[in-house]
C-alpha cells in the first residue's frame, strides 16, 4: 500500500451530497431488529490504482452497481467495521472511539492488499453522513445507530491478484437494546472441532472471510441449545474469543489474587476489540485488582470452577457492549459460571463495567473516548 501513497487521498471537503427525494418511513423504535433497517443515505468512495481515492459521495441508500467479476465476490476481498453513534436527551450525537475502528479497518484493508485511507478524513465523511441522517438515531437507553463501514475490491478480473479498484461504503442501521429486558446471560459452546483463527492467519482483522465460515458451526451449536461458540485454539485449548465478542474471565488466580484476564493479541488469533481495549483501560484505572492479557486455557477455567475460584465471565463487543456468560459447555459438560444472587443475570463486576461503558457512550459521563459530532 505504500506504493499508492502518492495518489489522491480521501478528501471530506469534496463530498458530493445527493439527498433523497423519497425519505423512508421510520419503524417504531421498539420494533427494530438488529441490522434489518437502514437509514435514508449511504456513503460511497471509489478508489483506483491510477488516481487514488475519488470524491466521497453521499447518496440515497440503495443497491451497488459492481461488475460480477469483482474480486470481492470471488476471493472474499472484503472487510468491514462495526461502530455506533449515540444520541442523548439534549440531542448531542456521539461516536465512540471512531479512530480505533478506522485504524482497524486500515489494518484489514492492508491485510487484503487494498488501499488504506486517512482515518481522520474518513471519520469526517462518516460524520457528514450521520448528521444528514441524524433523525435515524433512535433515542433512549440502549438505542443507537449502528454504522457499518465496508471495504470491497471492485477489481473486475478473475485472477487471484492484487486489486486495482476498490470501494469503501458506509451504511447506517438504527438498533435497539441488545437485551431489552435487562441482561440475558448467554450459554457458550467450546469445541475444537472447528478452528476460527490461528497464528499467522487473519483472525486479528475484520475481514468477511473470518465470518462466513462460522455460520454453519454456529448453527450446529444453536441446535444444541448454545447461543454462541467459544473458539478454542491448539491442543492446550486456548480460549480465544466468542462469535463476535472478546472474552473476559474474572477469577481468583492460582496465586490467590483477584484477576481480570483476557486473551492476548500477540498470537494474532483474536480481533483487537475496541470494547476490549476500553475495558482493559477502565479497569486498570480503578487499580482494584490485577488486569492482564495472557493465555487462558479451558482446563484452567474448569479447574478454577471446581476450586470455587471462578467469579465471572463476560463477552465484550460493540453490539451488546457486555454479555454475561452463564455457562460454557466443554467436553460435553456444562461448566456453570456464578451469577449475582440478586437477579441471577450477571456478576457484579460485569454490571459495573457495563454501566461505566454506557455512561461514557451516552455522554452521561464526559470522556475523550466519546466524540461529539
Ligand atoms: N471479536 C470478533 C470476532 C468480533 O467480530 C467483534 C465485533 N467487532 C469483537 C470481537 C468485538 O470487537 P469490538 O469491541 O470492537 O466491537
Amino acid at each position: 500500500t505504500k506504493a499508492f501513497s502518492a495518489l489522491a487521498g480521501v478528501d471530506s471537503t469534496k463530498t458530493i451530497i445527493h439527498q433523497t427525494t423519497h425519505p423512508k418511513a421510520k419503524l417504531e423504535k421498539e420494533k427494530l431488529k438488529f441490522g434489518t433497517t437502514f437509514s435514508d443515505h449511504m456513503l460511497e468512495i471509489d478508489w483506483d490504482a491510477e488516481k487514488g481515492w475519488g470524491k466521497p459521495l453521499i447518496r440515497p441508500y440503495g443497491p451497488l452497481n459492481i461488475d460480477p467479476a469483482s474480486s470481492s465476490l470471488h476471493y472474499a476481498l472484503q472487510c468491514f467495521e462495526g461502530m455506533k453513534a449515540y444520541i442523548n436527551d439534549d440531542g448531542k450525537i456521539r461516536l465512540f472511539r471512531p479512530d480505533m475502528n478506522m485504524a482497524r479497518m486500515n489494518s484489514s484493508m492492508e491485510r487484503l492488499f487494498l488501499p488504506t485511507f486517512d482515518s481522520k478524513e474518513m471519520i469526517e465523511c462518516i460524520k457528514q453522513l450521520v448528521l444528514l441522517d441524524k433523525d435515524w438515531i433512535p433515542k433512549g437507553d440502549g438505542y443507537s445507530l449502528y454504522l457499518r463501514p465496508t471495504g470491497i475490491s471492485t477489481h473486475p478480473h478473475i485472477g487471484v491478484s492484487a486489486s486495482s479498484k476498490a470501494k469503501v461504503f458506509v451504511i447506517l442501521s438504527p438498533v435497539g437494546p441488545y437485551y431489552p429486558e435487562g441482561f440475558a446471560p448467554v450459554k457458550l459452546y467450546a469445541d475444537d472441532k472447528y478452528v476460527r483463527a490461528w497464528p499467522g492467519g487473519t483472525g486479528n482483522t475484520k475481514i468477511g472471510g473470518n465470518y462466513g465460515s462460522t455460520i454453519m458451526p454456529q448453527y450446529e451449536a444453536s441446535k444444541k441449545g448454545y447461543s454462541q461458540i467459544l473458539w478454542l485454539f491448539g491442543e492446550e485449548h486456548f480460549v480465544t474469543e466468542v462469535g463476535t465478542m472478546n472474552l473476559f474471565v474474572y477469577w481468583i488466580n492460582e496465586n490467590g489474587e483477584k484477576e481480570l484476564v483476557t486473551a492476548p493479541l500477540h498470537r494474532g488469533d483474536i480481533l483487537p476489540g475496541v470494547t476490549r481495549d476500553s475495558i482493559l483501560q477502565l479497569t486498570r484505572g480503578w487499580g482494584e485488582f490485577k488486569v492482564t492479557e495472557h493465555t487462558i486455557t479451558m482446563p484452567s477455567i474448569v479447574k478454577a470452577q471446581k476450586e470455587g475460584r471462578l467469579l465471572e465471565i463476560f463477552g465484550s463487543g460493540t453490539a451488546a457492549i457486555i454479555s454475561p456468560v452463564e455457562l460454557i459447555n466443554y467436553n460435553g459438560v456444562d461448566i456453570n459460571v456464578p451469577l449475582d444472587a440478586e437477579d441471577g443475570k450477571s456478576g457484579k463486576l460485569t454490571k459495573r463495567i457495563w454501566k461505566e461503558m454506557t455512561d461514557i457512550q451516552y455522554g452521561r459521563v464526559e470522556h475523550p473516548w466519546s466524540v461529539v459530532i
